[in-house]
This record gives C-alpha cells, structure tokens and sequence, in this order.
C-alpha cells in the first residue's frame, strides 16, 4: 500500500499491517502519519499502525493511562468537559499518544512546560525480543525513546499527568508587529507573562512583519469540546493550488484577519487552526510539499538563517516562530533557542536551497526537527545531533539486529 508523510513528498509502498503486540520482521510503527517525511513509514518491509490500539485504561483525577494509538483528539473529547487538557499539545490533535512521545513534541508552551515526555510517569515499550520494559525517567532507554522515532521499541501504553483547565476559553492577546526586530522584542518581553506564546511571520513582507499570539486559559466559563474538520479538502489535485498569488492573499487575509487587542478564542482555534480543515495538506498537489524547522540558540543565528530564507525560490504563508526551552535525550531537538519553521513547495530548486540551508544551520550549532524532515543528507544530520553515537549504542543493547528501521532512519544512515 502507498503510505506517505504529512507534507506528501516522501512516499513509500509498505506492507501496511496493524500492530499486534510482536515486532517480526523489519518495519516501524506509524500513529496518525502527522510526521512529515519518512519517519512513520518503511518501503523495504513493514509498517505497523496502532489504530487498534486507543483505549483508555484508567483515569483518575489528573492522571491517565492509556494505550499509545489514542488521539489527542479523543483524549481532549474524554478529559476537557471534565476540566482537564493535555499538559504539551502541538498544533495539531490528530497525533497519537505513541507518536508524540516518540518525536518528543514541544508546543506552544515549551518554555514553561517543557516537552511531552517531561509530562510522562512511565511508558511500556515493546522490544523486538518481545519483552516489554515499564520505563520511567530514570532511565536512560525513556530518553532514547524520547524523541527516537520509534527506533528502540513500540510504545504500548503510557502515563500521562493532565493540566487542570478553568474553561475551555482561551484569554487570547494579538500582538501586531510591523518589523522582525519588534517581533523579536516583543516575543522576548511578553512570552513570560504567558504559558502559550507564538508568532506567524509574514514571509512576503520585505520588513517581516508579524502576530505574536499569547495565550492562557480564560478563569471562568464553558467546558466545551469543539468537533473538527467542519471543511474537507475532497481530492488531491494533480498541481499545487498555492501559488504565489495564493500565498500572497493568506497572508494579507492573515495579517487583517488578527487585529491587535485581547478577546476570548476556542482552544480548538487558538491551538488547532488547521484542523478545521480535513487533509488540508492535499492543497500543496501530488508534488506535495516540505516543512523545514530548526533550532539555533542566538538570536543572531537566526537572523543569519531568516536572511536567507527571505531569499528562497518560494514564498511561505505558514512560518512560525518561536522560543524553545532545554530537552533530554540524546535525539533531542529542542533548544535552549529559537525555533523556526516554514511550508514551501517541495519543488526542486526549494529542495536544493533547502539542503545548501541546513548546511547553515549545522555551521550555526543548530538542529533540523526529525519528524519534520524530508531532505536531510546523513553527514547533516550526525552534526546535528553530535549525541547519535549514544542513541545507537542504546539501540544495539535494544535491537540487536536492527529490526526497527524507516525511511527515515535508513536516509539518514542512523541505524547502520
Ligand atoms: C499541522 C501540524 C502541526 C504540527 N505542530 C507541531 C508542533 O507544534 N510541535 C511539534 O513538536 N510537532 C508538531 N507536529 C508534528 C507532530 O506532532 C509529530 O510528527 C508527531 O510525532 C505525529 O504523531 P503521529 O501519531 O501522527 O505519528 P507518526 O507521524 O505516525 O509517527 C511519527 C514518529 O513516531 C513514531 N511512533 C508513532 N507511534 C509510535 C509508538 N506507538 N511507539 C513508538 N514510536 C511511535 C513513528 O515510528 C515515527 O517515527 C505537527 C504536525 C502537523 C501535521
């Protein structure tokens, strides 16, 4: 069967089979497919999805166990009418459980919550011996888990600590900043007044402008969970509808559609925007599209990397920016930094400028986020992440033969 990554670029034919408890033969495990290249997919054997698996298994006040092919989605449907929210979400439900522990996810809360295994008691996993390992943060095979793409063991089941939620209203201040250096200030002075803080950078606009979203739950009111994807995108179109022009438009609508000043937004709209709109990914076309993130720690690495950007074939109408606290773990993406992330069209000039950037990054000291990766080249991505050598040697203790592998893992030559 066809499988691919959320950007549509990356694509393989897998044995696609639900998972069952036992790891036979080679493959990886693949949640709700939200990784954008070739992390949850392997086109030389096998790919277990964990659909079966989405049981809650006990709930008690702030606490959850559940197994790991449980949404985001299903589990805000199950906890927020009764005042709770997951502590870490990214900015989108439909992830699993399984998939957010294993990319390690940070949202926008990172610089005061930290990542979602910091949230996490214990996790099962699953090793292709066929032992399952209760593992808490004390060890270290947790934090090679963390952020490992699925390359020491199936998640299984996990526990989770839940944040306590008066409403499920956000208290939502919008900041318009007409320059990259106001936006830089102002993210700077405000983000820790808030938990949740965000900017879109306007990546047609020679100054760069931008909004800085800042957010915490609203004190009093309703406890209402919001149904998604009211809109579906109804095929994949042989071109990409989002052209020039296209992004163009977005980005004035954006920019107009956010004036400054406080108001009161739904945590779906102020969390989740795109999921209004199922398979919203389709827009791009067949040719299907690439996100690039990176972390760099100064501010001046970053502005050497936005200058370049500015300068890319393509124009962006999603690009975020944001502050990053510490991680764990040797795979871990996570800064202390800046993190930026941008949508172009993955076609060949952007692929090509985008592999000469992350060259730059690399040079800068920064990271490429794996499980939004689709163009790295191996030697890129072992400076990325100088801890490599100790996530392998934790594998070989784990995976002896190298049952677990993916597209991803094999283009980056991580686990030869
Ligand atoms: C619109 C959008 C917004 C996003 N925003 C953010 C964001 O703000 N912050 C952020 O950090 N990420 C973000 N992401 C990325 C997303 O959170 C991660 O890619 C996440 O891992 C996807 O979860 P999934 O269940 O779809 O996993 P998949 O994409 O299916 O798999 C991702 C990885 O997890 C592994 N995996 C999945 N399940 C298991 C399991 N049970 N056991 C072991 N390994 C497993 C897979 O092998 C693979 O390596 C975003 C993605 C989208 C599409």
């Amino acid at each position: 069967m066809k499988v691919s990554g959320w950007g549509g670029y990356l694509w393989a034919q897998t044995q696609l089979l639900p998972y069952e408890g036992l790891i036979r033969g080679r493959g990886i495990v693949r949640g709700l497919g939200r990784s954008y290249g070739d992390a949850s997919f392997y086109g030389k054997g096998y790919t277990w999805h964990t659909r079966s698996q989405q049981r809650i298994l006990k709930w008690e006040e702030g606490t959850l166990v559940a197994e790991a092919g449980l949404s985001l989605y299903d589990l805000i449907r199950h906890i927020l009418p009764k005042g709770w929210f997951p502590p870490v979400v990214p900015g989108t439900q439909f992830v699993t459980l399984g998939g957010a522990f294993a990319s390690n996810i940070h949202g926008k809360n990172h610089h005061v919550e930290g990542s979602f295994a910091d949230h996490i008691d214990w996790i099962e996993l699953r090793l292709p011996s066929g032992e399952l390992r209760r593992l808490t943060p004390a060890e270290e095979l947790f934090w090679a888990t963390a952020g490992g793409m699925g390359l020491t063991g199936v998640i299984e089941r996990l526990q989770l600590r839940l944040i306590r939620i008066p409403s499920s209203v956000v208290h939502h201040e919008v900041r318009q900043l007409r320059d990259w250096e106001a936006l830089l200030s102002a993210i700077e002075a405000e983000e820790m007044h808030y938990p949740y803080a965000v900017a879109w950078v306007d990546h047609t606009d020679w100054r760069s402008r931008g909004i800085l979203h800042l957010g915490r739950f609203a004190e009093a009111g309703e406890l209402t969970f919001r149904r998604a994807h009211r809109l579906a995108f109804p095929i994949t179109p042989p071109f990409s509808l989002i052209g020039r022009l296209t992004v163009e438009l977005i980005s004035a609508y954006y920019w107009r559609k956010y004036r400054p000043g406080t108001r009161l937004t739904s945590y779906a709209e102020f969390f989740f925007p795109l999921d209004g709109i199922q398979r919203w990914n389709s827009a791009w076309g067949r040719r299907g599209f690439v996100q690039f993130q990176f972390v760099v720690e100064k501010v001046v690495s970053l502005e050497r990397l936005w200058r370049e950007l500015q300068a890319a074939p393509a124009r962006s109408f999603l690009t975020v920016l944001k502050r990053l606290g510490p991680q764990r773990g040797p795979l871990a993406f996570s800064g202390p930094g800046w993190t930026l992330a941008i949508d172009l069209p993955a076609t060949r000039e952007v692929r090509a400028f985008l592999v000469r950037l992350a060259d730059l990054v690399a040079e800068e000291g920064g990271r490429i986020y794996l499980t939004k990766d689709s163009l790295l080249l191996p030697q890129q991505a072992r400076a990325m992440y100088p801890n490599w050598e100790t996530f392998r040697q934790i594998k070989a203790q784990v995976d002896p033969e190298g049952c677990l592998r993916s597209d991803l893992s094999e283009r980056l030559r991580l686990t030869e």
